[in-house]
């Protein structure tokens, strides 16, 4: 169990606690306030993707100070986890809105507008977080292929999450003033500002899944087709064996392997049974 298990989720899985989704949390003033400025400000994101670059040339030190307080501040404010299809189908069945909206890191790193995210809301009309959505002023959430925020239904939630898988992108879901969760995302180390800060600068702000992939070796073919959508390198290939193997110490336990798998040979295992795996997160 990760720490926000224990802390927000009483020792179950914290993404699939209902009070974390609900308009209680989202009544807190200060948190509505961080929202807003959250959706609305992109410049400031663009300046904050400069400055991260920029720390790769600091001082070693200086880098993990640094690291320690992005962290500790995006636990309390905007923090993710990785989380495997079948668990965004658990989520979706719990929520009463979903609406698709334009994937804010990839409007500031690619200038492009590319519907990777999904608010979702346990009140059928979006409850509060519509309200606040509502009074937005920005530009990304209504370019010329999306006139408005879209409403989903599940089944077209969860078919268009099989399509981002297919993309081999990862699902991540988000908090917005922790424990108050309001969405998934859909990520690539490439584009996406959170894995890049996670994986690539190795400043956290998502944990890994709850899960580790494993592959049943007497299944595999050695196609390798599984190592091309990896994001996080943790697959590797011997060509003795002709087969390929998943090192737990690198695996995120997406599942997005696992999907293009021809021979069916992927699966995950809960993070806690493997001991390589198991604290790290
Ligand atoms: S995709 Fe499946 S069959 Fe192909 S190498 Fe990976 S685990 Fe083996
Ligand atoms: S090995 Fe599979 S489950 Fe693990 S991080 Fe890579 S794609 Fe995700």
């Amino acid at each position: 169990m990760c720490e926000f298990c224990l802390k927000h989720g009483e020792g179950e899985k914290w993404y699939l606690q209902a009070k974390n989704y609900s308009d209680d949390l989202l009544s807190d003033v200060r948190r509505r306030r961080f929202i807003h400025r959250f959706l609305s400000n992109t410049d400031r994101l663009k300046s904050k993707v400069a400055r991260l670059d920029k720390l790769d040339d600091a001082p070693r030190f200086v880098r993990k100070i640094m690291g320690r307080l992005v962290t500790a501040r995006m636990k309390r404010l905007h923090y993710g986890q990785v989380l495997p299809i079948e668990d965004v189908e658990r989520v979706f069945e719990m929520v009463g809105a979903i609406v698709r909206v334009v994937c804010l890191c990839r409007h500031v790193t690619l200038g492009q507008e590319k519907r990777y995210c999904y608010g979702i809301t346990l009140k059928p009309d979006g409850g509060e977080l519509g309200e606040i959505a509502r009074g937005l002023d920005n530009s990304y959430l209504a370019g010329p292929d999306t006139p408005d925020a879209e409403k989903l239904s599940k089944a077209e939630a969860i078919a268009a999450m099989r399509e981002h898988e297919k993309e081999g992108l990862c699902h991540t879901v988000w908090t917005f003033g922790t424990p108050f969760i309001a969405g998934i995302c859909n990520c690539d180390r490439a584009d996406c500002l959170a894995m890049r800060c996670t994986v690539t600068h190795t400043m956290p702000v998502m944990f890994r899944a709850e899960y580790v992939g494993e592959i049943n070796h007497d299944a595999c073919t050695g196609c390798r087709q599984c190592m091309r959508v990896c994001q996080f390198g943790a697959i590797t290939y011997s060509a003795a064996n002709k087969k390929a193997s998943i090192d737990p110490r690198r695996c995120y336990g997406c599942g997005i392997c696992r999907s293009v798998c021809p021979a069916s040979a992927i699966h995950l295992e809960d993070r806690a049974s493997v001991p390589l795996a198991a604290k790290l997160w």
